[in-house]
């Protein structure tokens, strides 16, 4: 059975399309496959793989049962990753799905019995359907988190969340960490910001904290992760390192 890992934090622009992304291609480049399943209306994991946004068999005709999952999955450029891709239409999924009692239940259906490793599902910046299916769908969960001065606000309320999907709906929900991203270890606000979430998630604050590197925040901008766009920079290697504990972690 593939480890399906829902990389989510309610907050805006803090890392989970860049994990989603350099994780799939290091967990690639050890060998294992992987599939991103794009599910933020947003597209930027699809755009970021090299992918235009216009296509009719995305996440959201998947999650309205009008395409199969395989059908709705692309073989990317770099071996071993595949991805469902979205795009703005995925917005209207919440609306349409409304009525529906299965709702919450779209996503683990749709991506029962695909035969991947590794299913890693980007999330929108919200607590929304989206977000549920996501978490109702996955084993484990995944929260990056920006070092910086609000990091902590919000992340009560995402366990919260977590603790209800996981006493109500999917008792297989875990944790699998909290991962520090754009660190800056020049500032002691960094510092600050991994005491405090040690304190509040012990052991669960992954080693590896990824840094801030523009060669990161670039990298999508030629539809590449970043062990393609430079392998050799800190955010590469970061990245690879990180990709090494959480195949250590989901085993
Ligand atoms: P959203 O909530 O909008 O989906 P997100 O949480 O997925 O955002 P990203 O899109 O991964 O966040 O990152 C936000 C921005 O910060 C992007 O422009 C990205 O390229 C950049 N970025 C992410 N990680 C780093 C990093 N470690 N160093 C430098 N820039 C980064
Ligand atoms: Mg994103």
């Amino acid at each position: 059975m593939a480890h399906i890992i829902a990389v989510l934090n309610q907050k805006g622009g803090v890392g989970k399309t860049t994990t989603t992304i350099n994780l799939a291609a290091y967990l690639a480049k050890f060998g294992k496959t992987v599939l991103i399943v794009d599910s933020d209306p947003q597209g930027n994991a699809t755009s970021g793989l090299g992918f235009e946004k216009q296509n009719d068999a995305t996440t959201y005709q998947v999650l309205l049962g009008l395409v199969s999952p395989e059908d709705a999955t692309l073989e990317t450029a770099f071996a071993g990753v595949a991805l469902m891709p979205a795009n703005t239409n995925l917005a209207a999924a919440e609306i349409e799905l409304m009525d529906q009692s299965d709702k919450e239940n779209r996503l683990k259906k749709a991506l029962v019995g695909l035969q991947y490793d590794y299913i890693l599902i980007d999330c929108p910046p919200a607590l929304s359907l989206l977000t549920v299916d996501a978490l109702v769908a996955a084993n484990w969960l995944l929260v990056p988190v920006q070092a910086e001065y609000y990091a902590m606000e919000g992340l009560g309320q995402l366990m919260e969340v977590f603790q209800r999907v996981k006493q109500t709906m999917n008792p297989n929900l875990n944790l699998l960490g909290v991962l520090v991203t754009m660190y800056d270890k020049r500032t002691s606000l960094a510092e600050q910001v991994v005491t405090e979430l040690q304190k509040y998630f012990g052991e669960t604050v992954f080693k590896t904290h990824i840094p801030r590197n523009v060669r990161l925040a670039e990298a999508p901008s030629h539809g590449k992760p970043i062990s393609e766009h430079d392998k050799w920079s800190k955010g590469a290697r970061a990245y690879k390192q990180f990709s090494k504990e959480v195949m250590n972690r989901a085993s």
